[in-house]
């Protein structure tokens, strides 16, 4: 993604303290009392813009939203939508997915949603991609027991690469699909990159993925 410099953006977070937390590590293991209900926690790791969490949080009122996107300069379009929304259900974090584990803990989350994540081609840069060991990992140390996470890319190398390590991990694979849009699944959100390049005729990839340590 090509990241313009806005200056601004970041007082813009600050002043909106009812969309964007400003002192996450505050409420790990407490995510309910930021919501105005107590409810099941889903969260998108490389929220963009946020087209998808927005949606999801307008149709789903009965789950609570937490987008999460390290960049300052994206996630102020994120901000925009939520005040135009203005949604009880869905917060804002600008903070890096690698430090998941200072702001939440065990529990804390319900599902992950990763949508067209940055696919690092580079087998140098493994350990950057959202679906890396590392980051399963860091995933299952903050869900609740056999939570789940559901990921859709429009690029066929991250998403074989993905399988494969979701599967190293002992990741139970619940559904797969390769051409996501042909599918008959209905209710789909999509996100902005998934409208790019749906458009653009590319084929989408969807997978639902469960951790297996329920007792
Ligand atoms: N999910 C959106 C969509 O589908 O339209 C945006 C996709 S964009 C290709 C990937 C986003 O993930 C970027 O906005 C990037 O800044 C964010 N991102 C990448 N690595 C991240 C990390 N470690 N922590 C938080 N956000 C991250």
């Amino acid at each position: 993604m090509r990241l313009r410099h806005k200056p601004w953006a970041k007082d813009k977070l600050d002043q909106h303290p009812q969309f964007v937390v400003a002192n996450p590590e505050m409420h790990k293991g407490n995510w309910h009392n930021v919501f105005e209900k107590n409810q099941p926690l889903h969260i998108e790791v490389g929220t963009g813009k946020g087209q998808f969490i927005t949606g999801m949080a307008k149709a789903n009122p009965d789950i609570n939203y937490i987008g999460i996107e390290l960049h300052v300069s994206v996630i102020v379009a994120a901000l925009d939508r939520l005040i135009e929304a203005d949604l009880p259900n869905l917060k804002l974090l600008n903070v890096n997915a690698a430090d998941l584990g200072k702001y939440f803990t065990k529990n804390d989350v319900d599902r992950v949603y990763l949508n067209f994540s940055d696919p690092w081609p580079k087998s140098r840069h493994e350990k950057r991609r959202l679906t890396y060991k590392d980051f399963l990992k860091l995933y299952e140390d903050i869900l609740v027991d056999g939570g789940e996470i559901h990921f859709k890319t429009d690029n066929q190398g991250l998403f074989e690469y993905s399988l494969t390590s979701f599967s190293a991990y002992g990741l139970l694979l619940k559904y797969v699909s390769l051409d996501f849009h042909n599918s008959g699944y209905e209710g789909n959100i999509m996100t902005e990159y998934e409208q790019k390049f749906s458009e653009m005729g590319q084929r989408i990839y969807r997978s639902e993925v469960k951790y297996q340590n329920e007792k």
